[in-house]
């Protein structure tokens, strides 16, 4: 019997023809594909610029050394996420703190944010990594406006929100990682995410010295740019300016990711479409669906129930080869963190919403047999 994920990758004859023309031409790695990528996808999210890396985690490594994070630097951010938002913290020798999150919206709760700065001398903390959680465009104008006041800067983890929007206050329709309202953002394309490059991940942001750092992390701190060498022995010359990493993306992984691209609406318009038949067919079932605000656009990277019956539900609908997942298990609550003294009971809104949530099969090549297979089983497991 055929198994249904929570989510999966979608790959045509076309991303497959785009993958193969790169690897019968010159440049695996280091050619025209990277920048042709980064173009586009800048373009799409209505930012200046973008950095195209190797994964996710490295995406947000870089963008937190390129914000100045290092020992004695505070910042802060959620638990329900995955562990990379807070780890790129501590990879640069940051400390983190997690604020609960707003059981509506299930990302960080703005309020407490403004609390905890509010209740600290000012100068206490330096950074903030908001998340999109499943989707759902965090309200960074109002964040935005806490950090100005308090003197920090917003890494916006927007892994689950490529092609989200939010009106602002204004009446303007943002897109997520458009960077309006932040210092950066990070994308991630792992698989599962809206677009995939197998392992990539990117960096959008509008400043042009935050580009310009971004780019020289990437590929070990090193540069060739005249401009910018402090001598010059040649056409051979460079310099390792800072410390930097291997973080480049392939070439093509790029061409993949370009021509996944051209799809990117198309598949949100599918996610928007299971979530439409799972809204009206979960209904009168004692379930808790997500509750979008209607006056943003939705990411649908997850559809996230809450129920009392978790543990119950994730093992009968496996027992039926539907594949649903937990996001997540509080970052707060994982020994690591422990050992550096968090712990769940920190963040009680995080605990209970883990203690009941469930993410069903969410993914643009779902059929509608898929869901409706899935809606039945859940459907039977209420009712009997
Ligand atoms: C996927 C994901 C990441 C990490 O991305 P990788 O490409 O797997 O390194 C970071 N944050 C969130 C919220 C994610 O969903």
């Amino acid at each position: 019997m055929r198994i249904i994920p929570y989510g999966r990758q979608h790959i045509t004859e076309e991303d497959i023809a785009a993958v193969v023309e790169v690897l019968r031409g010159d440049f695996l790695t280091q050619g025209p594909a990277i920048a042709r990528f980064e173009e586009e996808f800048a373009k799409i999210v209505g930012a200046k610029f973008a950095v195209a890396v190797a994964n996710g985690t490295g995406a947000l490594h870089i963008a937190a050394l390129a914000l100045g994070v290092k020992p004695g630097t505070r910042v802060l951010t959620t638990p329900i996420t995955f562990s990379a938002s807070s780890n790129c913290i501590r990879y640069c020798g940051g400390e983190v703190e997690f604020v609960d999150i707003d059981p509506r919206t299930r990302c960080i709760d703005v309020n407490l944010v403004e609390k905890k700065l509010r209740g600290s001398p000012k100068g206490t903390y330096q950074g903030i990594v908001p998340v999109d959680f499943a989707g759902q465009p965090v309200d960074l104008e109002r964040l935005k406006k806490l950090a100005d006041e308090f003197g920090l800067w917003i890494l916006e983890d927007a892994c689950h929100a490529l092609g989200g929007e939010f009106q602002d206050t204004k009446g303007v329709w943002q897109k997520t990682g458009n960077c309006a309202y932040a210092d950066a953002a990070i994308f991630s394309f792992h698989p599962v995410k809206h677009i995939t490059t197998g392992e990539g991940g990117l960096i959008t942001t509008n400043s042009e010295a935050l580009y310009k750092t971004l780019c020289t992390l990437r590929t070990h701190g090193i540069t060739k740019n005249p401009a910018e060498l402090n001598e010059n022995h040649g056409g051979w010359y460079y310099e390792m300016q800072i410390l930097g990493y291997n973080y480049r993306l392939t070439d093509f992984q790029a061409a993949l990711g370009s021509s996944q691209l051209k799809r990117l609406a198309e598949g949100n318009k599918r996610r928007e479409a299971i979530v439409a038949r799972y809204k009206w067919a979960f209904s009168d079932l004692p379930i808790t669906l997500p509750q979008p605000d209607p006056s943003l656009r939705h990411g649908w990277h997850l559809y996230v129930i809450e129920t009392d019956r978790r543990k119950e539900l994730y093992d009968f609908l496996r027992a039926n080869n539907v594949m649903p997942q937990v996001h997540y298990v509080p970052v707060n609550s994982m020994p690591y963190y422990r050992e550096l003294g968090f712990k769940p009971e920190d963040t009680p809104h995080a605990k209970r919403y883990y203690e009941r949530c469930l993410s069903l099969p969410l993914y643009p090549s779902m059929t509608d047999q898929d869901v409706e297979v899935v809606i039945e089983l859940i459907r039977d497991f209420y009712n009997g």
